[in-house]
């Protein structure tokens, strides 16, 4: 809490020591890894002999990573999460605990109901993976919106976390679930935002409530299939560049095996291979494993689809209609001019 004259009109009339009650009591027990949770002026986990930490974490800003009159406060609870969360099932990891940063403008004071419904997306995908929040801060913003930051720590067995670094020439390439889903909803939120406000723990709004594919990222892990893994939060054809210089190896993906997600489907040819090939914001896995590796069709209830192979040659290559391009990464990148 800022102890400061000044301090937080907005956050008063909310009442910030509220909030944190009730996002305290939203939370729950402190159990598990988590030995303390909110409430203290550091959260205490207690890791299990075996295993290291994986941490990340990620922002979440209005107008950059969401917007207020598109997105329902569910949903921007619900994404602040998962985006942490989906790094985390990158690694191969478990999550064990969520710090929640957040800044309030004033004009938010006025609407308790926002934060309440950004909350119960948060602690409603948090209680779907077990993962407790075990701490955070709470500030006015400076200015009219609301910033909010996420710290997900996680745990895997010792030098057994899954990196990006570990795909070798021949190795075949996969994916989870189906892509071009998120940006294709996005489409249709933009001509008629805050029409959908129901989350659903299903595969079915992956824009509004991406699906983290913690159970997947797991059994990866666990059965030893993966060499290199990643999620697609900037979109594929950005993403497997970067596991591809940080294996340092190229890349040759079919478009014909691309899993097309059903959102996407619909649209015209080139607007669908765009959206499933620099989309975003998908939270799908992309990883390799040796040719020799025998996958199943899913995983952690997740589909899992082959689209190329890992070849000596630096960069991308797209394979349409049996002819050959270089792809280049076009997915999101803060700051290209
Ligand atoms: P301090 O001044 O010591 O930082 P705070 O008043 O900011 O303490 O926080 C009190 C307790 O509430 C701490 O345990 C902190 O982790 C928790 N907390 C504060 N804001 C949040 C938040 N947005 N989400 C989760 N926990 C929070
Ligand atoms: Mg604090």
């Amino acid at each position: 809490m800022p102890r400061h004259p000044t301090s937080s009109p907005a956050i008063r009339t909310v009442g910030e020591l509220a909030l944190i009650q009730q996002i305290r009591t939203h939370a729950g027990r402190s159990r598990g890894a988590v030995r303390l949770g909110i409430g203290d002026d550091c959260a205490i986990l207690r890791p299990t002999p075996g295993e290291e930490l994986v941490i990340t974490t990620d922002f979440s800003l209005e107008g950059r990573h969401f917007r207020r009159d598109w997105h329902p406060a569910r949903s921007a609870g619900h994404r602040t999460l998962a985006r942490g969360l989906s790094d985390i099932a990158a690694m191969g990891a478990r999550p064990l605990a969520a710090f929640l940063s957040l800044a309030l403008p004033v004009s938010i004071a006025s609407d308790r109901r926002w934060i309440r419904e950004f909350l119960d997306g948060l602690l409603a995908l948090a209680n779907v993976h077990g993962v407790q929040l075990a701490g955070g801060d709470t500030s006015q913003a400076p200015g009219d919106s609301v910033l909010a930051d996420i710290m997900v720590v996680g745990a895997a067995p010792s030098g057994k976390a899954l990196r990006r670094s570990g795909a070798r020439v021949g190795h075949s390439i996969y994916v989870t679930g189906a892509l071009g889903g998120a940006a294709a909803e996005l489409v249709r939120l933009q001509a008629a935002p805050q029409r959908v406000t129901r989350a659903i723990a299903d595969d079915t709004q992956p824009h509004l409530f991406p699906q983290p594919r913690i159970a997947t990222g797991r059994a990866l892990l666990q059965r030893e299939l993966a060499s290199a893994a990643m999620d697609i939060s900037d979109g594929l054809s950005t993403d497997l560049h970067h596991l591809c210089e940080a294996s340092g190896v190229g890349a040759e993906i079919d478009a014909e095996l691309l899993p097309v997600h059903p959102l996407a489907a619909g649209l015209p040819s080139d607007e669908r291979m765009r959206a499933v090939l620099h989309g975003g914001e998908d939270y799908e896995l992309l990883f390799t494993a040796p040719a020799a590796t025998r996958l199943p069709a899913k995983l952690g209830g997740v589909p899992i689809t082959r689209i190329g192979k890992i070849v000596r040659a630096s960069g991308v290559t797209l394979i349409n209609d049996s002819k050959r391009h270089k792809l280049a990464a076009q997915g999101w990148e803060h700051f290209r001019t």
